[in-house]
Order: structure tokens, then C-alpha cells, then sequence
């Protein structure tokens, strides 16, 4: 069997300039980064967002497990599969961050014979944008010290800076740092600490902009520390808004890459699922539905975080909602929901798929509440038994839900063609129904927690610790008691406990603390202990990571 990085290094790729002329762009469109990659010129975007928008598929799964769903194979496979049956089609993703490629194997880039290429560019630095984020990041920290040392005009307190520095790593170490120290021209020490790039609202801020204008405005709006009498510092105070907007005018750009079988994808932002929206840019899904009859695309984790996420904090920002939902699964996770261990995984086992299926039913259930029509796409792993395949197929069936076996990883775009079938025949029929779950757009904080939990995440209710319940209350004075909210949770478990696989019921979900990302335009409440910033594994990615005399990656996969 061979790894991915080796079929990704096999792959005879196309000129990007010759995948953009399935685009109707010519090379002036283009800026070029190498031979296969390029950003989208801001002109380009313009003209096309005039074309007539396409269809949108969104991606999602069950609560992901350690056996691998395979979420963005199926993204990829299906867009392939899409172009195979004359389907005008486009992939939008979410770029990879270093953090987890170092330290748990596994890009973003898909598997087998369903990947966006060059793999190694796109999983390690690719045009740069997670280094521009990081780098407008740390510039506004810099600039508020500054600030701090320069006499702090603004009366920020250095106590209650909420504004952190960032990091694209995963590095425990620097969770909770001191600076400033060494005597008065060192500036002025305070507790800081370090969270991962793709947590950092000015990811988020990126991934929801519509424009350098909008990206601007939100820049100036994020709030970054409190002063003396309590009230918010933002970054409009401080004036930086143009400096932090200037270091990312290429990074708002779209990146364009292709498949093996060189389907134009758009691959660009990746806010983290969990602790953050966990989409690719409103700018690359915009470019891609003006581009192709079909877009394809992802939101990270299970429907539960990124699928929920997407149809409650992107689409309102999008305009646009999906036409379709798939919800990706695979035998493998579902034996693992239903309460088999790993080692156990590949003997055939009906009872605990059985079992097990009670987690894809809740996420089919919970797609359907938003008015959307839904596809399971059966990843297949070679360990799937014929019992087991067709014992998934009439589980789904029973909940009236289309279901279909996708075999892309092994077979490309081959494997992928009764998904594509199934896909379009039901967008051709149906039509967009979308609704919110949400009563009102302007419900309050605690209304749509309540709403996510009951009605998304099958629990009971909800608790507020002391400073979450001081917190609500100090945003009413703010303003900030009705803005959407963006849930951090652990993606293992529908409920706030990693260990609660399948369905849980009856269980309550405790709100620790609120982030306010006013810039981004939303309220993180942070359940559970989710990590915004991860630490590495005993036996991290890098241990088997090396580069050949010729500058080839090695173990990259
Ligand atoms: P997700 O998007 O759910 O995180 P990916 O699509 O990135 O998952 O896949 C994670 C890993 O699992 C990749 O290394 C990929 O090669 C592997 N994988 C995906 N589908 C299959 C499959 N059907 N059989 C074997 N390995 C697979």
C-alpha cells in the first residue's frame, strides 16, 4: 500500500495556469507562487463574482474518533468525482496548520487517490498566510506593549489584557508566559501567553471578511484589553487597524491548487473547529461558487462543531447556505462509537455498528433541522466486511436518509461517481430550504447556548460557572449579550465529555468562560478543557519526517 505523500509525488500535476483556464482565468488573473501554486488577483475576484453563483456542498461527519473518517478525502474524492460526470466543479478548503501536521499524523490535504496537491507546500508553509497571521498577531501585541511602556494613554490595565501572542506550533511550553521583565526600559511585565494561529481571532477574521475593507473593520473592532474603570480597549483605540490590514493584503487572497486528477481547489484560512468557526474564507467558497456549477467544501470536526458552526456563524456572513449536506462516516468510527477499542477494529462486528450508528442518526437528525437534504457518504476502509456495508446502508435507509458507498481513497474519482450521482440528482430536485434553529437572529447568548445544546448536542441543559454567569452580565453592559456564539468543545463526544462516545443523553454542558471576538464578530464559550494551544503527542508526526538529498520530503504521511 502505498502513503500518501508517495502517490501525491507519483501524480503528474498541470500547470496552474492551465488549472485556472478551467476557471475562464488567464494568467493575468493570477499571482504566480511556483509552478502550482498561485493566489487570486484582487480584479479577478471582482469580475468573477459577477458570474452566476452554483451549488454548495458542505462536508461534515460524525464525532471524529481515532480510527480517521476521512472528511476531507470525501470533500476531494466528490469534487473529482463531480468533474468525472461533467459536473462543472470546485473544491474550497481549509489550509493546514503546522501545530497538528508535527504532531499527529495526518495533513489536511486528503489520502490515497483523493488529495489537492503539492502536498508538502500545502502542509508545510504554502504561500505564507499562516505566517502573515501569525505575524499581524504578534505585531498587535507588540504595538499594545508598546503602548503599555510609552505611558499607556489609553489607562489600559496590564492585568486585564485578553490580547495574546501566537504561535503556528504545537508547544505547551508557552501556554503561560511572563514579559516584560529586566528593569523599566524592558517594558512593562504582565502575564501573556501563546495560543496556536489558527486560534487567533485574526484567523477568524480573515476566514469571515469579505473584503480588505470589511477585513479592516473588523481588525479595528477586536477588542484587546480592558482599561483601569473597565471599560474595552480595541484595536481602533490603539489606531493599528491599517498597519495589521496592510501586513495581510496577500494573505486575504485566495489560494488556488488542483487535485491529482486536477480539479481546481481553493485552499485558503483554517480557524480550528473546536476553538474557533473551523471554515476556509467566505472569500475562497465566494470565488468558488462563482466559479464552478458545484462547490464542494468543509467545515472541520464533526456536524456537531464545524457543520454547526458553518450553518450558524458562516452562512449569515456567506449569504449563501448549503444546498446539500454529507455527512461522512465510516464502519471503523462507528464500531468505535458503539464501544470497540482500536486494536478490535478490524474484525467484523454488526451489534457494535449497530450500536455505534446512534451518533450518525443524531448528526442526520440534526442537518435536517436546518431544512437540508442529506447524503451519507460510507468512507471505505478495506476492512469493511459485505454484512457490515450493507447493515450500515439499511440503518440509514430506515431514518430516510440516501446513503452511498465511496471508495475514492482506493480508486479516485471512480469510487466517487454513485456519491456524485446520488448529490446531484437530489439538488436537481429539491429545493433550498434552509431555515436557522435559532427563534430569532438576536437571541440571547444564553437562548442559543440553550438552543445548541438541546437541540444539536442531545443534552439536557446548560451551566454557567461563576465567571461565565459575571461575564454575561458585564456583556449586556457592553452590548455584547445577543451576538452569535461560537461553541469550544471537545470534538470527540456530541457532549462536553471526550470519554461520552455515541449518542450521550441526559448530560448538562458547562460554559467555564466567554472570549469575546468582537472583530470576528462573535462570543467564544469555552466548555470542557479545550486547549488553545495544543501541546505534542510522546511520539510526534516529526519523528518520521526527513528530506532527501534533492530536497524531496520524506514521511510526510
Ligand atoms: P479528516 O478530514 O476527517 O481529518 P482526512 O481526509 O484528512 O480525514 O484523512 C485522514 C487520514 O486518513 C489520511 O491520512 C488518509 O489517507 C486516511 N484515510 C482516509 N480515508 C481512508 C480510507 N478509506 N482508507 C484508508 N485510509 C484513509
Amino acid at each position: 500500500m502505498k502513503t500518501d505523500i508517495e502517490i501525491s509525488q507519483e501524480a503528474a500535476l498541470d500547470p496552474i495556469a492551465k488549472v485556472a483556464e478551467q476557471l475562464n482565468l488567464s494568467e493575468d488573473d493570477l499571482e504566480l507562487h511556483g509552478k502550482y501554486k498561485a493566489k487570486i488577483d484582487v480584479s479577478a475576484m471582482n469580475k468573477i463574482h459577477q458570474n452566476k453563483e452554483g451549488k454548495l456542498i458542505l462536508v461534515t461527519s460524525i464525532n471524529p474518533t481515532p480510527a480517521g473518517e476521512g472528511k476531507s478525502t470525501i470533500t476531494i474524492g466528490l469534487g473529482d468525482a463531480l468533474n468525472r460526470i461533467g459536473k462543472k466543479t470546485v473544491i474550497a478548503l481549509r489550509e493546514p496548520s503546522l501545530g497538528p501536521v508535527m504532531g499527529i499524523k495526518g495533513g489536511a490535504t486528503g489520502g490515497g487517490y483523493a488529495q489537492v496537491l503539492p502536498m508538502e507546500d500545502i502542509n508545510l508553509h504554502f504561500t505564507g498566510d499562516m505566517h502573515a497571521i501569525t505575524t499581524a498577531n504578534n505585531a498587535l501585541s507588540a504595538l499594545l506593549d508598546n503602548h503599555l511602556h510609552q505611558g499607556n494613554e489609553l489607562g489600559i490595565d496590564p492585568r486585564r489584557v485578553i490580547w495574546k501572542r501566537v504561535l503556528d506550533l504545537n508547544d505547551r511550553e508557552l501556554r503561560h508566559v511572563t514579559v516584560g521583565l529586566g528593569g523599566p526600559i524592558n517594558g512593562v511585565p504582565r502575564e501573556d501567553g501563546f495560543d496556536i494561529t489558527v486560534a487567533s481571532e485574526i484567523m477568524a477574521i480573515l476566514c469571515l471578511s469579505t473584503d480588505i475593507l470589511d477585513l479592516k473593520r473588523r481588525l479595528a473592532n477586536i477588542v484587546v484589553a480592558y482599561t483601569y474603570q473597565r471599560e474595552p480597549v480595541t484595536v481602533g483605540d490603539l489606531k493599528v487597524e491599517g498597519a495589521l490590514a496592510l501586513i495581510l493584503k496577500e494573505a486575504i487572497k485566495p489560494n488556488l491548487v488542483q487535485t491529482i486528477y486536477h480539479t481546481p481547489a481553493f485552499v485558503h484560512g483554517g480557524p480550528f473547529a473546536n476553538i474557533a468557526h473551523g471554515c476556509n474564507s467566505i472569500l475562497a467558497t465566494q470565488t468558488a461558487l462563482h466559479c464552478g456549477d458545484y462547490t464542494v467544501t468543509e467545515a472541520g470536526f464533526g456536524a456537531d462543531l464545524g457543520g454547526e458552526k458553518f450553518l450558524d456563524i458562516k452562512v449569515p456572513n456567506l449569504g449563501k447556505s448549503p444546498d446539500l449536506v454529507v455527512i461522512v462516516a465510516t464502519i471503523r468510527a462507528l464500531k468505535m462509537h458503539g464501544g470497540i477499542v482500536k486494536s478490535e477494529l478490524s474484525a467484523e462486528n454488526l451489534a457494535a455498528l449497530e450500536k455505534g450508528f446512534r451518533n450518525l442518526a443524531k448528526h442526520i437528525a440534526n442537518m435536517k433541522k436546518y431544512g437540508l437534504p442529506v447524503v451519507v457518504a460510507i468512507n471505505e476502509f478495506i476492512s469493511d466486511t459485505q454484512k457490515e456495508i450493507e447493515l450500515l446502508k439499511d440503518l440509514c435507509e430506515k431514518e430516510g436518509v440516501k446513503v452511498e458507498l465511496a471508495s475514492v481513497w482506493e480508486k479516485g474519482p471512480e469510487g466517487g461517481e454513485a456519491l456524485a450521482k446520488t448529490v446531484v440528482e437530489i439538488i436537481e430536485e429539491e429545493n433550498n430550504r434552509f431555515r436557522s434553529i435559532f427563534s430569532r437572529e438576536d437571541d440571547t447568548l444564553q437562548e442559543k447556548i440553550e438552543t445548541i445544546v438541546t437541540e444539536i448536542y442531545g443534552g439536557s441543559g446548560v451551566v454557567y460557572s461563576k465567571k461565565a454567569q459575571q461575564q454575561l452580565e458585564t456583556f449586556k453592559r457592553y452590548g455584547w449579550d445577543r451576538l452569535p456564539v461560537c461553541m469550544a468543545k471537545t470534538q470527540y463526544s456530541l457532549s462536553d465529555d471526550p470519554e461520552k462516545l455515541g449518542a450521550p443523553e441526559e448530560f448538562t454542558v458547562t460554559i467555564r468562560e466567554f472570549v469575546p471576538k468582537i472583530g470576528a464578530g462573535f462570543i467564544v464559550a469555552l466548555t470542557g478543557d479545550v486547549m488553545t494551544m495544543p501541546g505534542l503527542p510522546k511520539k510526534p508526526a516529526a519523528l518520521n519526517m526527513d528530506v532527501d538529498k534533492n530536497g524531496q520530503a520524506i514521511g510526510l504521511f
